[in-house]
């Protein structure tokens, strides 16, 4: 029933018209001004390297973008690469494999590729993306450390060209009400963040419990959202870690990947924040921000949708949005435009999470704190 009236929703109004919608709501969520005017600007046009689980949702969500179009395709899996050349009207041409993807530099007709395959993947694909001189929008995590995330970050520089980080959330309705709602002092002197993220991995041979893969374990996958969302909600930089990990499962959870782990954040203006990473605990997906005025809870806060939230005042009212169809229409006007959008989605932001998430492993291993530079 809510899948069916949000993609009516969707289709109804065009994902711009949404963009149009959600900026002229109200605090109350109502619309002042009915927008509906068909786009006729610029259309990103787009490859996904890595047709898996994710790659799909995004591709489905982009049907619904009219900035965005899924014009190309990177798989190493030849019948994949037919399959969705006949779903989304791909030409030959545009297709690649992980051996002749360089080759998309000769190619006009591609602005911009996602990256969207196993995290250690991400640093050598995105910096072959940017020798091809196109666009890099890479997964999260970014890289599996800081090192690797610098080195992309340079190579998009030299290139002359955008690298951004597929942070769903930072364009999500009622995360961006929270972040409102803080910067305009609704909720006080900022005291606590609460970020509990984690479910239950399944499949022990999967890519993302092989550590040379992975890069680690679900704090890699899964805590980065808590990492991410403690940043987003308190909004500031961590400046010391302490973490503590918990290991159920040696043989599911080999030697560096992690099962859980609960860390703490310190932050420069006072505010601590307490999280919890875990694939091994299910329906954990729930914020908490307080303040010296008022609260949030979201709850779910990260997983697809529909986000739910309450403050001090109430439910929190915005549209239902597919998270993948908003983040690929601002990221076009990233992209084509310069927009800034609220919350960073570049590579200087997926570096962040990437020197917190060695933090963390730092302080899991030495159990001491660890400060972080400003
Ligand atoms: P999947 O395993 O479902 O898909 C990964 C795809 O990458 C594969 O289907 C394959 O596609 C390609 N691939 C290339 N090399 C390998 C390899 N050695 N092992 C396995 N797959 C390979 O993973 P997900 O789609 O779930 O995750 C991919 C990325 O997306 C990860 O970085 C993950 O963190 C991120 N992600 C982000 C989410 C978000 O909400 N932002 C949600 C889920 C994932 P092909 O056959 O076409 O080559």
């Amino acid at each position: 029933m809510y899948m069916n009236s949000r993609r009516d929703f969707l289709q109804k109004l065009g994902a711009s018209a949404i963009m149009m919608q959600l900026s002229s709501m109200t605090a109350s969520g109502q619309s002042n001004e009915p927008v509906q005017q068909p786009y006729k600007g610029r259309v990103l046009r787009v490859a996904i390297m890595g047709l898996g689980g994710y790659g799909t949702r995004v591709a489905e969500a982009m049907q619904a973008c009219s900035k965005v179009k899924l014009v190309g395709l990177i798989s190493g899996t030849p019948s994949k690469i037919k399959e969705w050349q006949a779903k989304y009207d791909i030409p030959e041409s545009n297709c690649y494999n992980y051996d002749n993807f360089d080759q998309v530099k000769s190619n006009p007709n591609i602005d911009a590729v996602y990256v969207i395959t196993p995290n250690e993947l991400h640093h050598s694909q995105v910096i072959r993306v940017a020798k091809a001189g196109k666009h890099a929008i890479c997964e999260k995590p970014m890289a599996l450390n800081a090192k690797e995330g610098q080195e992309m970050i340079d190579a998009c520089n030299k290139a002359n060209v955008k690298l951004l980080v597929g942070y769903r959330m930072h364009f999500e309705p009622r995360t961006l009400e929270v972040i409102r709602m803080r910067n305009a002092g609704e909720f006080g002197k900022i005291r606590f963040f609460q970020g509990q993220c984690g479910f239950k991995a399944g499949d022990p041979t999967q890519w993302r419990l092989n550590k040379a893969l992975a890069g680690g374990g679900a704090l890699m996958d899964i805590g980065i959202y808590a990492i991410n969302g403690a940043r987003y909600m308190v909004g500031e930089e961590p400046n010391w870690v302490t973490a503590q990990e918990t290991k159920t499962d040696p043989v599911k959870f080999k030697e560096d990947v992690d099962e859980t782990i609960q860390f703490q954040l310190g932050f420069p203006g006072g505010a601590v924040a307490s999280c919890l990473s875990s694939y091994n605990i299910n329906h954990l997906d729930r914020f908490f921000l307080s303040g010296d005025k008022g609260f949030a809870e979201m709850q779910p806060s990260t997983g697809y949708g529909p986000i739910k939230g309450r403050t001090h005042n109430g439910e929190i009212i915005q549209p239902i949005v597919t998270h993948q169809t908003i983040q690929m229409e601002q990221m076009s006007g990233i992209i084509l435009d310069g927009n800034r959008p609220v919350v960073a989605v570049d590579g200087e932001e997926g570096l962040k999470d990437l020197k917190i998430i060695e933090a963390i492993y730092r302080a899991v291993k030495t159990g001491q704190k660890v400060f972080l530079k400003a």
